[in-house]
């Protein structure tokens, strides 16, 4: 059969392009196909505190340089929606973007995770006008306003203090009595004078005023989880970092997930299907960052290429 792909990749974030650059380099024919755009979540994060040789770097640099270097070796990259993975009976895959199927011998899913909804009155009416979950993209609307952010763990207050430099006032609004992040952001946190964290609190809706494009956030309304007592927090916008679910959903028909939509693998990266493998955010796996994605991206590269030389030859 013709046009038979070595392996897709998909998802352009830093483990599909990690993947890349190593099943490239081993000289294998590489699809990487994205919906976004390249570097997913990484390039969405202002600035990268913890990735070797970089004291700090901007996540869109890192994305961008990564990309470069996936294209280096010998990727193809495609822009794609893919809608389904099945696998037929000549031991191929079959990945379905909708308008083309491509024929690839193995698959690496690298499609990461995204920002859960806080599911409260509101929320949906005021997305894009106040309501935001990307402080990186939104974050410039708010010079000088007054902000919320919800949640408490690494993104909540990452995020909660990069908006300070636009706004005049960040509230944090966390749910428990304390913090889910890690020390050293909530030593960090602590620090800046512009943050305000109210524990034990949570939205119970968000209000506004104006419909459609006029819309926009007035405030919130907030409930005390230990004495119940209700209050009113004034804002013009809310950014809400309250965990991330899975983007799994191309693959549950083929039974690899566990019950949190997490990909299940083992240390080779590899599926309980044969052939397809799952690396960063999408899989089950104790830590969730640009070099762990990475190290994954790494295995699963040079694993295709083991599987393709001893197993399919
Ligand atoms: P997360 O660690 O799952 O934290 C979610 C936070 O939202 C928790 O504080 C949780 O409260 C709170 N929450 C959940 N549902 C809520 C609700 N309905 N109302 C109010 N609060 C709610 O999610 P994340 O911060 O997005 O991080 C995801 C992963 O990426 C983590 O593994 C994290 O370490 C990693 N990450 C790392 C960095 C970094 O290293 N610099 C930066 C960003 C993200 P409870 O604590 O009460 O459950």
């Amino acid at each position: 059969m013709d046009n038979i792909i070595d392996v897709v990749i998909i998802g352009a974030g830093p483990g599909g392009m990690t993947s890349g650059i190593y099943s490239g380099r081993a000289n294998l024919d590489v699809v990487m196909i994205e919906k976004g755009i390249p570097g997913g979540q990484m390039a969405n994060t202002e600035e990268i505190e913890n990735y070797p040789s970089y004291t700090t770097v901007r996540g869109p640099e890192l994305s961008d340089s990564m990309f470069e270097h996936a294209k280096q070796c010998g990727v193809k990259y495609m822009y794609g929606d893919v809608k389904s993975i099945v696998k037929n009976e000549d031991n191929l895959f079959e990945i379905d973007l909708g308008n083309k199927v491509l024929i690839s011998k193995t698959v690496i899913v690298g499609t990461g995770s995204e920002h859960l909804k806080l599911g409260v009155e509101g929320e949906d009416t005021y997305s894009g006008r106040g309501v935001s979950y990307c402080a990186v993209c939104d974050g410039g609307f708010f010079k000088e306003k007054v902000l919320a952010v919800v949640g408490g763990g690494d993104s909540a207050v990452e995020e909660a203090m990069y908006l300070t430099q636009f706004a005049s006032k960040v509230t944090l609004l966390v749910r428990r009595d304390q913090l889910r992040a890690q020390p050293i952001l909530v030593e960090r946190l602590k620090k800046n004078e512009k943050i305000e964290v109210i524990y034990n609190t949570s939205v119970s809706d968000i209000a506004g005023e104006g419909e459609g494009f006029s819309g926009k956030v007035t405030h919130l309304n907030l409930i005390n989880n230990v004495t119940n007592e209700t209050s009113i927090l004034e804002v013009d916008g809310v950014f809400i970092y309250v965990g991330m679910m899975p983007n799994s959903s191309i693959v549950k028909d083929l039974g690899v997930c566990n019950d949190e939509g997490y990909i299940e693998t083992n240390a080779k990266m590899e599926t309980t299907v044969k052939g397809l493998y799952a690396i960063g955010d999408v899989r089950n796996t104790p830590l969730r960052q640009v070099i762990s994605a990475c190290g994954d991206g790494s295995i699963a590269g040079q694993e295709v290429y083991n599987y393709i030389e001893k197993e399919l030859k």
